[in-house]
């Protein structure tokens, strides 16, 4: 009895696998044509200067527009990007819109791009990242690149002597999701970031939680300390602005500042500020 009461639940188990294969075998069929069919597109989220609370740049962030399951979040298919190796062309084209969009914006602030470790481990970053400048016109000290902590990345000579003439040709290199990798101590030892971006996970919990206090004043304090910028992620209370402004934290990025939004929309914010200053 015992077995067939077994078999019957590896039986639905395995059911359940199938049905996760499938699905995710139809996922990379729909994504390995997604480019070409023009399902992609890149939204923008405002970074704030904290002290002045005008707007110090914006983050790209690829969206997919799926005929039929409507938007999907980049947490769901950049990870299926990444293993296919699909994330380099689409990398690519991220960082082509972005530079693009930037380039025609009204007030010329910065444009964050993601890289994924995977666009890192194959030739041709540095060719990508030049046409997307020389393509659209924009400054490099406008382009910031966001990098994860992931293993081996900076371990890696090549890679590091691709971030350094990144940073000799004047492009900003922010480390993202800082605190939630295993290694953010040997990263900020062994490559000069212009900013670290603390992880949303510490600022969510800043109000009511000690050592989430502990943890992000140190941070702030250390990227100072080693001629850093901190970006905080994740903002959405004036409380946690209070508080980041107290450590030192110079920009944030979050619902309470703004959603990412398309470009037309970037425009428009920018256009407000510009006219803020200009009535000012
Ligand atoms: P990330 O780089 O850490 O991006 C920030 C994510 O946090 C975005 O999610 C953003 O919408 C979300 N967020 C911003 N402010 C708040 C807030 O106040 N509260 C909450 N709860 N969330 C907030 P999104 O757009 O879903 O992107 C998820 C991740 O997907 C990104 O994390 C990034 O790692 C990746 N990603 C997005 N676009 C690209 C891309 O073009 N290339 C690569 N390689 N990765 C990308
Ligand atoms: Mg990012
Ligand atoms: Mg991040
Ligand atoms: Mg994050």
């Amino acid at each position: 009895r015992a077995k067939s009461v077994h078999r019957g639940t590896f039986q639905v188990f395995e059911a359940r696998m199938d049905e996760d294969v499938r699905r995710r075998r139809a996922l990379e069929q729909d994504l390995r044509g997604a480019l070409d069919r023009g399902e992609f597109e890149v939204h923008y989220q405002p970074q704030v200067d904290l002290a002045t609370e005008s707007i110090a740049g914006f983050e790209a962030l690829v969206r997919w527009h799926h005929p039929a399951r409507g938007l999907v979040d980049p947490g769901c298919f950049i990870p299926v990007a990444e293993e296919t190796g699909l994330i380099v062309r689409l990398g690519a084209w991220v960082l082509e819109q972005a530079c693009a969009a930037a380039a025609r914006w009204p007030v010329p602030v910065r444009v964050a791009v993601n890289l994924s470790p995977v666009q890192f481990i194959t030739p041709g970053l540095p060719e990508a990242v030049a046409a997307a400048l020389e393509g659209s016109g924009l400054a490099p000290e406008r382009l910031e690149l966001e990098i994860t902590e992931s293993v081996r990345l900076i371990d890696n000579d090549l890679n590091l002597a691709v971030l350094h003439r990144f940073r000799d040709a004047g492009i900003q290199i922010a480390l993202d999701d800082f605190g939630t990798g295993f290694a953010s101590l040997s990263y900020l030892r062994a490559f000069p970031f212009n900013k670290i971006k603390i992880d949303r996970s510490f600022v969510q919990d800043l109000g009511h939680d000690e050592g989430c206090l502990a943890i992000v004043r140190a941070a702030t304090r250390l990227a100072r300390d080693l001629g850093m910028e901190t970006i905080a992620e994740g903002v959405e209370t004036p409380l946690q602005v209070l508080q980041l402004r107290q450590f030192g934290c110079t920009v944030g990025q979050g619902f309470l500042f703004g959603r990412p939004v398309a470009d037309g929309e970037v425009a428009l914010m920018l256009g407000a500020a510009a006219l803020d200053v200009a009535c000012s």
